[in-house]
């Protein structure tokens, strides 16, 4: 049996450590999927290896993919377009249902090979998979139920005006590895909803998710998934001319070279979903039962590799002492390495991650809990939960996006300083802002620089609303009307 049928049949972790265990070492090799065909990788550009994160050993092989390999997906896409732009909008709709039917029956499959290959908890990884499935759900009711302007024109009542809109093209779209499968299908669910053809690239280091997507009928060429590194097989997408829109998510500076490559390609539709440094503000009117666990989770779930983490909690200072005994026992507690939360997902994420720890033990703060990992990990890249303090506030570690299970805790006084403090980044993605004062919801989440606040929770998502960044954590929005923006064109049409 082939890789893909094996990997097909596993759906627990114990099964998955057993097939790993029989292959002896040997990689799991992904293989290329274009025109519904997975592709001979046999005389290309090499293979990038990707490995265990909670063993540090080797876990699959990625095809180096060459441009001739995405010129070859770009083709496969460019054909079907002609005629998956033309059929029904209910035909598109039923197969996107089969899509999210075929994930729902083999969705312990796919919880079990994303929890092995990004390192994330099993139960972290089911939330997720039910996620791309309501991706697929999602946007295969929107297009039924999608409205248009018409009407006629002001002192010309034989004249009608309405907007038409139709799909974009091919789109490329390219994915990071810290939710793989929920990310990828939020760019492909409305990609082809919307009569678009795309060539999906995941990231190289969580590959065997997509390996793993059957397109369920989808006519051959509608979705090509390509895989390989970004400057390679990543940019010749970005770069190909018959690709006319990019939807991308990853860090900003990704997200600066993918806009420095296709400033003079005006009319390309580009989509970036970027980084983030969120701030948490929580208030002195918190019930602290309440806020530390909301606080906690926007800090470390997924091992704090989610781009809207909280890693930067802002507490007023007169419930300061209090909040943080109480944060750190629920810490201690709740997130414990190997059961609650995984390993980091890379040796190089490790290596960044640990550099910003070295970094803050080097300014003098203090680790409430958490301490810096070693520099060389002999089993697997795990990092512990650590919860920092007295941190400079110009510090790398208070400014950067780490991406890691680190949260810093600095106060405040007044409510002023506080989104003074949250503005005072570089990055807009997302925010928390705990208190129970239904004013100051306004006052201050109406004032923070974050295209996502959410009050008094987080992660609560709800996908006809608008999903994305300010300042340097993107350009453009994606969810519900926004999705349609970016993969149709838009033409308004007056008939005598
Ligand atoms: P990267 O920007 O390194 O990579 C993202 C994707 O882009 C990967 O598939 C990568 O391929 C590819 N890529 C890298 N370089 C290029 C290039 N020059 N041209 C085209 N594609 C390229 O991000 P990470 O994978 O490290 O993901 C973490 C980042 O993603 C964090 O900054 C996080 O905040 C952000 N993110 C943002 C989200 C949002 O919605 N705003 C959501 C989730 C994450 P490869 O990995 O194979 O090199």
């Amino acid at each position: 049996m082939d890789f893909i049928s094996q990997l097909w049949e596993i759906d627990s972790p114990e099964s998955a450590r057993d097939y790993l265990t029989n292959l002896a070492g040997e990689p799991i090799r992904v293989q290329n999927f274009i025109n519904n065909e997975f592709q001979d990788h046999s005389k290309a550009n090499g293979w990038i290896d990707s490995f265990d994160p909670r063993s540090g050993k080797p876990l699959a092989q990625v095809p180096r993919s060459t441009t001739s390999e995405v010129d070859l997906a770009v083709d496969a896409a460019s054909q079907a377009f002609q005629s998956w732009s033309k059929i029904s909008r209910q035909e598109r709709s039923n197969i996107l249902l089969r899509i999210a039917s075929v994930i729902c029956r083999k969705k312990e499959v796919f919880a079990t090979w994303e929890s092995i290959d990004q390192g994330k908890p099993l139960a972290r990884a089911r939330v997720e998979i039910e996620r791309a499935i309501s991706n697929f759900r999602y946007f295969a009711t929107y297009i039924l139920h999608d409205e248009g302007t018409v009407r006629f024109i002001d002192g010309q009542p034989s004249t009608l005006t309405y907007e038409h809109r139709s799909p974009v093209g091919v789109f490329g779209l390219i994915s990071p590895w810290n939710m793989p499968l929920y990310l990828l299908t939020w760019k492909i669910a409305p990609c082809i909803a919307f009569g678009c053809t795309g060539v999906a690239k995941p990231s190289e280091v969580t590959s065997i998710s997509a390996f793993s997507l059957r397109q369920a009928d989808l006519p051959p060429g509608v979705m090509n998934i390509i895989f390989g590194d970004g400057p390679g097989a990543g940019s010749a997408l970005v770069q190909c001319p018959r690709v006319r829109g990019i939807s991308f998510t990853g860090g900003t500076s990704t997200g600066i070279q993918i806009r420095r490559e296709t400033v003079t390609d005006i009319g390309k539709h580009v989509s970036l979903e970027l980084g983030g440094k969120n701030p948490t503000l929580i208030f002195d009117d918190v019930d602290l039962d309440q806020a530390v666990p909301v606080a906690a989770s926007a800090a470390f779930e997924n091992s704090g590799q989610i781009c809207l983490c909280g890693s930067r909690i802002y507490v007023q200072s007169s419930i300061m002492n209090r909040f943080l005994s109480v944060f750190v026992e629920y810490v201690k507690k709740n997130y414990q390495l190997g059961q609650t939360i995984g390993p980091v997902v890379s040796r190089e994420h490790y290596s960044k991650v640990r550099s910003y720890l070295d970094q803050a033990q080097e300014e003098g703060a203090s680790f409430f809990t958490g301490v810096v990992p070693e520099a060389e990990p002999a089993h697997g890249y795990w990092i512990a939960p650590t919860v920092l303090g007295n941190i400079p506030r110009d510090s790398r570690v208070m400014r950067e996006e780490i991406f890691g299970p680190v949260v810093s805790i600095c106060s405040f006084e007044t409510e002023d300083e506080a989104i003074q403090l949250a503005n005072d980044n570089p990055n807009g993605l997302s925010s928390v802002l705990l208190t129970q004062d239904v004013s100051r919801m306004r006052r201050v989440g109406e004032r923070i620089d974050a295209g996502l606040v959410w009050v008094n929770c987080w992660l609560v998502r709800e996908l006809s609303t608008a999903f994305g960044g300010m300042k340097s954590s993107g350009v453009g929005r994606e969810g519900g009307t926004h999705s349609r923006d970016v993969f149709t064109n838009l033409r308004t049409i007056h008939v005598r």
